[in-house]
């Protein structure tokens, strides 16, 4: 069996063995894209940011019109005893909320709410240096008019899937994605910054998760005396950065060597921020 369906899982209050936790094929989150979720690492027993992810779970499912009725403090708790249920050090946990049976009507008024937290081992790797290659999607983020662009919603990993296999097709590790006005915004799963003469540069998080990691890295910066610039980016500013790095729960701080667009390659050979930035958050999720 698929490593990632054994062991045990948590569903409405309940732990229950992974193959017995199923939903029927009309329901609500499936056919209409009413579900949230949360990524969160374990790093050596201990949650990353824990509360931070499960306040943003309730808060994804309220942009979306529903509610997860457990508290953060409960579902903090649950997912700490199912770690050890399972008995995981590093591992990856996935709270997901959906809409469920009640109701095909396509609003998600009076609907039933579940909630699941499901985990499976995620081995730390050592820092990646040498930097990944991105190209310029075609897909672009969704207008905030147009989508409930701060929620972890399912419905939006639509976008992030067709790109990110748009990007494998051609070659590339990842894509980086423009907003619908045209400025750089994020890449599939992470979100993007860079260096220009020892300043960090990021986009405005408006049309786009304001990612956990964004955020300690913004903090870890500041603390080591860096400015950080929250801008405007286009893709005509690449000419000047120096380093770009992406940052989130899967991918922590993975350095970009190059970025592809239509008629341009940008190269970042620097690494000078982005490795003492890296230094800090290693203490931070290693210990030491
Ligand atoms: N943007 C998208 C689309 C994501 O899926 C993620 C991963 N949750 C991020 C940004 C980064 O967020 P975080 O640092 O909270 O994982």
């Amino acid at each position: 069996m698929f490593e990632k369906l054994k062991g045990w899982i948590w569903i409405n209050g309940e732990v229950i063995p992974c193959e017995e936790a199923n939903v029927h094929i009309i329901n609500h989150g499936l056919h209409y894209a009413s579900s949230v979720f949360e990524g969160i690492r374990v790093y050596g027993g201990k949650i990353f940011k824990a509360k931070e992810h499960f306040e943003r779970f309730k808060k994804s499912a309220n942009y979306l019109n529903f509610d997860v009725s457990f508290s953060v403090e409960t579902l903090m708790e649950q997912a700490q005893r199912l770690l050890e249920k399972n008995n995981l050090q590093d591992a990856y946990i996935r709270p997901i909320a959906w809409c469920g049976t009640r109701s095909m009507k396509v609003s998600t008024n009076h609907m039933d709410v579940n909630v699941a937290i499901a985990l499976w081992n995620w081995e730390t790797k050592p820092y990646a240096n040498e930097g990944i290659s991105l190209v310029v999607s075609s897909w672009r983020r969704p207008d905030p008019r147009s989508a409930p662009v701060h929620s972890k919603a399912a419905g939006l990993y639509m976008i992030s899937s067709l790109a990110k296999a748009e990007s494998e097709n051609k070659n590339f590790d990842d894509a980086l994605m423009l907003d619908c006005a045209g400025n750089v915004a994020e890449s599939t799963v992470s979100n993007v910054f860079f260096v220009k003469n020892g300043v960090l540069y990021t986009p405005i998080p408006d049309s786009f998760l304001n990612g956990i990691t964004r955020l300690t890295v913004i903090d870890i910066a500041k603390s080591l005396g860096i400015e950080v610039v929250e801008t405007t980016i286009l893709l005509s500013d690449m000419e000047n950065f120096q380093e770009c790095f992406l940052t989130g729960t899967a991918l922590e701080i993975r350095p970009v060597q190059k970025i592809t667009g239509e008629d341009h390659v940008w190269n970042f050979n620097e690494r000078t921020i982005v490795d003492k930035i890296w230094e800090k958050f290693h203490q931070m999720t290693r210990g030491f």
